[in-house]
């Protein structure tokens, strides 16, 4: 790195203007690496952690999605997670989160997502404490030791990696390991924002026969009905009616029985005992939506039973959701024109992209600190 100094959009006080600061960049200690940002994505998430809706500490530079390029590797850092050799300059991507690997959840349960102590990039690593720049809205990053850090694969350039985000992994870990999508079967996904989008996509790889994206507003469900993601679109506010939602939903089900696989994806917890009568006797309901606590909402319990539903919840990723990410990107984009969901912004906008982000105005708002085009 030509500059021994980097920036970084940094969260002081929940609610206020983000700011740009300015830290040194470390060398790595044995077991890091540093990598410089080419792209770096902003996330529904971010909108909450900037209202301090998740005890996160402050202050913090923000970003828990993105992908560069190596610029210096620490002693004994000599391939990447797969084992591939890792040189200066590799395109890489990184997952963001670093269980601890000895607690309870990681080591018996073998659930690393549910470690109590893994530390998130860009979420609960301090920007005043050493190494400082250990969020992605920066132009680099000090990536610890234990970061599961991938190559990507050849004719895979960053704006694909990061189109979809966090969402990308949370997809693979939900909707493929923890509910499963079989082929043949009738997936509703509720919402479109980029985990419905995303969760879409994965349930159309599986070989679902129909994908019913259930979402808005109006633009977001154009831009899905032009890539291809889902396969019928119902507006949320085109059809006001949770009833009449419903309604539509099973007719488009077959024999009117209902979905085989529900998704929320939508983060509203109203969407729940919506999406319950969406699915079929027997059926499966995924909550991959709620990151945020966004309180209680009333459901029938009796539903569940009477149906014989099995509801699921799915939190987040770990490493191997995101090497099955990176390893079926090729796939994907061969299906979707994944660049389509990006707007760019350059690194000193991103109080703009956070605000287009929470208007849901742009589909995958991304920070380039080199310069948006
Ligand atoms: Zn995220
Ligand atoms: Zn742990």
């Amino acid at each position: 790195m030509a500059a021994m100094v980097s920036r970084g959009v940094v969260l002081r006080a929940f609610g206020e203007p983000l700011v740009v600061e300015t830290a040194e960049v470390p060398a790595p200690q044995p077991g890091a690496l540093i990598a410089r940002v080419e792209m770096a994505g902003v996330c529904g998430t971010d909108v909450h952690l900037h209202h301090g809706n998740l005890p996160i500490p402050t202050p913090v530079i923000l970003g828990h999605e993105a992908v560069g390029r190596v610029v210096r590797l620490g002693d004994g850092v000599t391939s990447d997670f797969t084992g591939v050799p890792l040189h200066e300059g590799d395109a890489i991507a990184w997952a963001s989160s670093i269980p601890c690997g000895r607690c309870h959840w990681c080591v018996v349960e073998g659930e690393r997502t549910l470690c109590e102590t893994r530390r998130v990039y860009g979420i609960n690593q301090r920007f005043d404490e050493w190494p400082h720049l250990s969020g992605g809205w920066a132009d680099a990053v000090y990536l610890q030791p234990g970061t599961a850090v991938f190559k990507l694969p050849v004719g895979t350039p960053p704006e694909r990696a990061i189109a979809l985000g966090c969402a990308g992994p949370t997809a693979v870990h939900g909707v493929l390991d923890v509910i499963g999508v079989r082929a043949g079967e009738t997936v509703v996904v509720q919402g479109s924002g980029p985990v419905g989008i995303a969760a879409a996509m994965y349930a159309h790889l599986s070989g679902a026969a129909k994908v019913i994206v259930v979402g808005g507003p109006a633009s977001r469900l154009a831009l899905a009905r032009e890539l291809g993601v889902g396969d019928v679109h119902v507006d949320l506010f085109a059809v006001a009616d949770p009833a009449a939602r419903i309604a539509l939903v099973l007719g488009e089900t077959p024999g009117g029985r209902g979905a085989d696989v529900v998704l929320e994806c939508a983060g509203v917890p109203a969407a729940v005992a919506e999406g319950f009568e969406m699915a079929r006797r027997n059926g499966r309901y995924l909550v991959l939506g709620q990151y945020t606590d966004r309180g209680a909402t009333p459901i029938n319990p009796h539903v569940i039973t009477r149906k014989q539903l099995t509801v699921a919840g799915s939190w987040a990723f770990a490493e191997a959701h995101y090497l099955r990410y990176i390893q079926s990107l090729p796939r994907l984009a061969d299906r979707f024109d994944l660049t389509r969901l990006i707007t760019p912004y350059p690194l000193e906008d991103a109080n703009r992209a956070l605000a287009d982000v929470a208007a849901g105005a742009v589909m995958k708002a991304v920070l380039v600190p080199a310069g948006a085009a």
